[in-house]
């Protein structure tokens, strides 16, 4: 199922006037703000001079997934909302649209990835996870010729990108669309393939070095009577079963626990998928919830209603869900019960580092040196979610391409030693 774009493609016409608008700025801030520092004045420079093969270049060199990046990218809050031309009480030029300019111009026209695999060192590595983090690392590593073998658990690449991100930002599609351009460097795919710690063992001895880009686990349970009622789903298996098209519609009532991003995709979700009532309940205040004020604007202007400072403490139900139970969050007060046909659980994710030898955690999440991606292990490096707890999938990108050059760099150190 489709549905339209959150931020609808610019027309020509547009593009062109919009990045002439850019002051191209020296020292960009917009570019500081980027966690892959793209070089935004460069790439939008290149737009108003019509050279959208070589914009596209330019955005690509810094964040191979520039394509759902410009999708998915929270800008208000990192390139176009550190643009300077706030601070003269203007719009900000509108970078993520430029972007997805320059990219859909350039899938469009059939070009190759402008990069070429390096020649064979004779290193490999292993990826685990096929997301964001695991696919820039893996970009960096071909380009400077080590072989990359990517396994992940799911039938298809791109992790997040392609099952968890909402379809009205980054279709199905489109993510599969990037990763078919960036296999052109010769990366090696093994879907449906579960690494435990046996297989890790295997991969640890065939390999040089490993790159863990596992992601979070499941979604964590509310641990109140009736949990396992029919009627109660967690908000990533609803996000991927619209996005496959598995779920076309949706009950009529339905309440989302939580109030971060995913929270908010979901209950967007389900008000485009047909539902009548949807209602985000959070146990703190509007202050305290972790979505970005725009996307909570977003989910307003939706149709979404917001319930504060409400826990739910029973599900009500005999052949499935019926009714929730919410009572007042750190105050007195009588609870209330909402009517529901869905709960849709959006509460943060578990880790799921258990299987990993013993490298370095904090609360789960797997220890890194920020430079390389190094962990406490020197073979293994990480990055993405399972080391920072869930951020954007920028941030992903960031990280798994800087592991890149830090496993590159690792091996031509391990190499000298060896020959010195
Ligand atoms: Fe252009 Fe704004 Fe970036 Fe300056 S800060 S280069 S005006 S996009």
């Amino acid at each position: 199922m489709l549905f339209p774009d959150l931020h609808p493609p610019l027309t020509a016409q547009a593009a062109i006037p919009e990045a002439n608008r850019c002051l191209f700025c020296f020292d960009a801030p917009c570019m500081q703000a980027c966690p892959t520092h793209i070089d935004v004045p460069r790439f939008i420079k290149k737009i108003a001079s019509g050279n959208l093969a070589g914009s596209a270049r330019t955005i690509l060199d810094a964040n191979i997934l520039g394509a759902s990046c410009s999708r998915a990218c929270p800008v208000e809050v990192l390139c176009e909302g550190a643009c300077v031309l706030h601070r003269f009480n203007k719009q900000p030029i509108q970078i993520g649209r430029l972007q997805r300019f320059a990219m859909d111009a350039l899938h469009a026209s059939g070009a190759p990835l402008p990069f070429e695999p390096g020649p064979d060192i004779g290193r490999s590595v292993a990826l685990i996870g096929a997301g964001p983090a695991s696919l820039a690392c893996a970009a960096e590593l071909r380009r400077r010729g080590i072989r990359a073998t990517l396994y992940d658990a799911r039938p298809l690449p791109g992790g997040l990108n392609t099952y968890g991100v909402a379809e009205y930002k980054l279709p199905l599609v489109e993510s599969l669309r990037e990763i078919d351009m960036l296999a052109q460097l010769g990366v090696d795919f093994h879907f449906d393939t579960t690494i435990g710690a046996a297989q890790l063992k295997t991969l640890e001895a065939e390999h040089d070095a490993i790159f863990l880009g596992i992601g979070l686990g499941a979604i964590h349970q509310l641990g109140i009577p009736n949990e396992d009622l029919p009627g109660i789903t967690d908000a990533l298996d609803l996000i991927a079963g619209y996005k496959s098209g598995a779920i076309t519609s949706i009950p009529h009532r339905v309440a989302v626990i939580g109030a971060g991003n995913t929270a908010i995709d979901a209950a967007i979700a389900a008000v485009r998928l047909g539902a009548q009532e949807v209602y985000i309940i959070y146990r703190r205040g509007p202050q305290q919830m972790s979505a970005f004020t725009f996307e909570y604007e977003h989910a307003r202007r939706e149709g979404v209603r917001f319930l504060w400072s409400l826990q739910p403490s029973a599900i009500h139900g005999t052949a499935r869900v019926e009714a929730i139970e919410l009572t007042p969050y750190e105050s007195t007060g009588q609870p209330l019960t909402l009517e529901t046909d869905l709960i849709i659980l959006a509460i943060g994710q578990a880790t799921h580092s258990d299987f990993l030898p013993n490298l370095c955690r904090e609360r789960g999440r797997i220890v890194i040196d920020r430079v390389s991606g190094q962990t406490s292990n020197p073979k293994f490096f990480a990055g993405g979610d399972c080391t920072n707890g869930g951020r954007e999938v920028v941030d992903a990108v960031a990280d798994g391409k800087r592991a890149g050059i830090g496993i590159a760099t690792w091996l031509s150190v391990q190499q000298e030693a060896h020959l010195g």
